[in-house]
């Protein structure tokens, strides 16, 4: 079972995704497990505080090193990953999921940043994987951690129920999915290929290598 351990100081916006849909039911089906964590659980101090002004000043606050060292000194296994958001990690790709998804008894260890993200310390001593989901820059690492929690565990063999949508969607093929439409046959005007329509599955086929192919 891969088991995912997501350290954040904004736990509530974490917990809805993880308890709906396919999340969920990996979830239940006892083929992943996902955690959230508090990381002011780890604060030293009666205010719990997670983060500092910068050395050398600037703008903004930086995350400490000690809640961070003392939480992976609590989660960490031998076999865990730890794994950064950060802006500057490497981007994230579909192979990359998929090759995460694939181990059968992997922890990953996933820490959430905030305001104007790490002590320089964490990057280089308590993490094995820095990862980005976009040249852009968001306000926490919550919605990373959640497109990496959710992209590993429907590749995970079983969540989805029918794995056959796997086979040809994007990027796990060299070329997009084909298109798709469902009820009703005609909406505004707006007609269903004819092709679709006639149930002859060679056709059918043709018909969608071709789409994909343009
Ligand atoms: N000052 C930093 C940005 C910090 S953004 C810089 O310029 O590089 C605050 C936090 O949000 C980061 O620590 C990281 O956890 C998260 N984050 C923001 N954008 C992200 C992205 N594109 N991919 C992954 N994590 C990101």
């Amino acid at each position: 079972m891969i088991h995912f351990d997501i350290i954040t100081i904004f736990p509530e916006v974490i917990t809805p995704y993880i308890e709906s849909s396919i999340p969920k039911r990996a979830q239940e089906k006892g083929l992943v497990s996902i955690k959230v964590h508090n990381l002011r659980d780890w604060a030293l101090d009666k205010h719990k505080s997670v983060d500092d002004t910068p050395y050398g000043g600037g703008p903004g606050m930086v995350m400490k090193v000690e809640p961070i060292y003392n939480c992976l000194k609590d989660l960490r296994k031998e076999n865990s990953i730890v794994m950064l958001t950060s802006p500057k990690g490497e981007k994230l790709v579909q192979s990359k999921l998929k090759e995460l998804s694939q181990s059968k008894d992997a922890h990953y260890i996933i820490l959430c940043g905030h305001y104007e993200g790490f002590d320089q310390r964490i990057h280089e001593h308590l993490v094995d994987y820095e990862f980005s989901i976009g040249e852009y820059v968001l306000s926490g690492g919550e919605l990373p951690a959640l497109v990496l929690v959710d992209g590993i565990t429907r590749l995970i063999p079983g969540v989805l129920g029918n794995e056959q949508s796997l086979i040809s969607e994007t990027f796990n093929t060299d070329t997009p999915d084909f298109p798709q439409y469902t009820k009703p046959e005609e909406f505004n005007g707006w007609r269903v290929p004819d092709v679709l329509l006639g149930g002859h599955h060679k056709k059918i086929e043709e018909w969608r290598k071709e789409k994909i192919s343009s």
